[in-house]
């Protein structure tokens, strides 16, 4: 085989809870991870010459070591004394920056792409081993679909697909720092009503019901973001006004999703955060079951 392309997809964060911060400064999460269909393209090619060549669709990205995806190739063509070398072409879709996921998932994509371009005969799980030397949500990343996420984000419990339904995700045209997000939370200090309820969610996706999972659906970390960046809570409050069953940013942020039960309510929403956040980043799409990494081998 001499190339692969590969389909990286993002997730979001159904529910978001942090525990503590530990002595060694990590914070301890519990979080439900999904998989959207939102997701960049990766073609891995071999060629002759040594080295790891990058390029991608978005010129501000790095591609040397500062790109997570040149990191993946690069720590399993290391281990395996890959002498041959290898060409990474991504297509970003993904917003970045986003709390989506999309480095992690971008290194996931190379990590399954680079074990089967070369044959190495890694497991899944041994990948995922490999993979949180790069990042706590690469392991999760590789495993796709709905999961229970502990520990820094790497314990990882498979549970039962989401009920299907239509995710509107609006990305604003803000940065938020994900350290600055941490730094400020001081989760040791929030009163219990502040964290999530991550085990009603379990329960709700344990019977398939959508609307108890909407309800239960709360981020912790929107105590730091939602006061710093009124954007976030109005888009929230936009997104319930036109009908989502529910909205609440993923990850660290910026991005606000909703949760639509009804095709054309969840369109017509679309719409309308289009016509009202025109230099926002907007997508409407579905729950994933799984990963379906790979497009095409050649
Ligand atoms: P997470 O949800 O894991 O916090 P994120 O969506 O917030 O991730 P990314 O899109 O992964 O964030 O990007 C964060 C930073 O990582 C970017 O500023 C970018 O410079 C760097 N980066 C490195 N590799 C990649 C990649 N392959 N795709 C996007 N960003 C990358």
């Amino acid at each position: 085989m001499e190339s692969i392309q590969l389909n990286a997809m993002a997730k979001i964060n159904l529910g978001l809870d942090v525990l503590r911060k530990r002595e060694d400064g990590y914070h301890e999460v519990r979080m439900i991870m999904q998989t959207v269909h939102i997701y960049d393209k990766i073609q891995l090619t071999r060629k002759k010459e040594p080295g790891i060549f990058l390029t991608s669709s978005l010129r501000f990205l790095p591609v040397n070591e500062g790109n997570l995806a040149y990191r993946a190739a690069q720590l399993l063509m290391e281990e395996f004394q890959i002498k041959e070398g290898l060409d990474i072409n991504l297509q970003k879709n993904i917003p970045v920056a986003a709390g989506m996921a999309g480095g992690s998932t971008d290194a996931a994509a190379v990590l399954i792409g680079v074990n089967k371009l070369f044959a190495l005969g890694l497991s899944d799980s041994e990948l995922m081993t490999r993979g949180v030397k790069l990042g706590a949500d690469v392991p999760y990343c590789v495993m796709g679909g709905t999961a229970l996420a502990e520990g820094i984000g790497e314990q990882l419990t498979r549970l039962p697909d989401m009920p299907d339904c239509y995710i509107l995700v609006v990305k604003p045209a803000i940065n938020v720092s994900t350290k600055f997000v941490y730094e400020n939370l001081g989760v040791n200090d929030l009163p219990s009503e502040a964290h999530a309820d991550i085990d009603g969610q379990l329960q709700a996706l344990e019977q398939g019901n959508l609307s108890a999972l909407c309800d239960a659906m709360e981020n912790i970390l929107q105590t730091v973001t939602e006061p710093a960046h009124p954007i976030i809570g109005e888009l929230k409050t936009a997104m319930k006004k036109n009908g989502a069953c529910n909205a609440m940013m993923s990850g660290s942020g910026p991005t606000v999703f909703g949760l639509f039960d009804r095709e054309e309510i969840a369109k017509a929403a679309y719409w309308e955060m289009r016509k009202d956040h025109p230099e926002a980043q907007i997508h409407l799409t579905r729950p994933c079951a799984g990963t379906e990494w790979i497009e095409q081998e050649a």
